[in-house]
């Protein structure tokens, strides 16, 4: 199967509300050219160096995201254009990203990153530490960012009943941030859960936007 055939395939299945970000890592530009000649706005990369390089790189307009950890020091890099940033888990690299966005007169939508797996190792907060960053008197002064809504990863198993479980945890901070904080704040309405090994599952406990690298660029 093709990038292009892969693609409307993967739109076919899943509800039209649930919006793809093809996880382009590693793939080439010219991988990359022939997802968006397909259709496809929205990319995902996780590090700061080869994000800039593909922005360098590529013509016409791309809605980039950034799904991976990032380091305060190179927000620098990728403030002047990048649109949603996946990894939030700090107060420090919100102010950071205020700072830099501030400069070029733009606005980040931002997701805060909740650890919902098992496995230790993923990054994180949990619900207090998001309520912290929330309720800091440094997030109030903050106006060139917008927290937009919540992104997990579910641990890497064969259980499905277990992934079930974390994307519903997921799901539930939204609805808990949503009510105590948020609402009726419009802007706040996505859950980023699902890669291509869960989306499924994802949509099922209402994942609004899934990040998927292999079903669209393949192994
Ligand atoms: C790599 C990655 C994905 C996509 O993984 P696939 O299994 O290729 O779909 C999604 N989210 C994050 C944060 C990733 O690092």
């Amino acid at each position: 199967m093709s990038i292009s055939e892969n693609i409307k395939r993967l739109k076919q299945e899943i509800p039209e509300s649930v919006s793809i970000i093809a996880v382009s890592k590693t793939r080439s530009g010219e991988e990359i050219m022939e997802a968006r000649h397909a259709g496809q706005l929205s990319f995902g990369e996780n590090k700061v160096q080869e994000l800039k390089a593909k922005k360098e790189l590529l013509p016409g307009e791309i809605d980039w995201h950034f799904i991976g950890h990032l380091q305060t020091n190179k927000v620098k890099f990728i403030a002047p254009f990048i649109n949603v940033v996946h990894s939030i888990d700090s107060i420090k690299l919100l102010a950071e990203l205020n700072r830099e966005a501030e400069k070029w007169n733009r606005s980040i939508d931002c997701l805060l990153q909740f650890h919902i797996a098992t496995e230790e190792t993923k990054f994180g907060l949990n619900f207090p530490e998001a309520m912290a960053i929330l309720t800091s008197p440094a997030f109030a002064g903050l106006n060139n960012i917008r927290i937009s809504g919540v992104m997990g990863m579910a641990s890497f198993t064969d259980d499905q009943h277990l992934v079930h479980r974390e994307f519903r945890a997921l799901h539930e901070y939204y609805v808990r941030l949503k009510k105590e904080f948020f609402n009726p704040d419009q802007d706040f309405c996505e859950i980023s859960m699902g890669m291509s090994g869960d989306y499924r599952i994802a949509i099922e406990e209402g994942s609004t936007m899934i990040r998927v690298g292999t079903v669209i660029f393949g192994k």
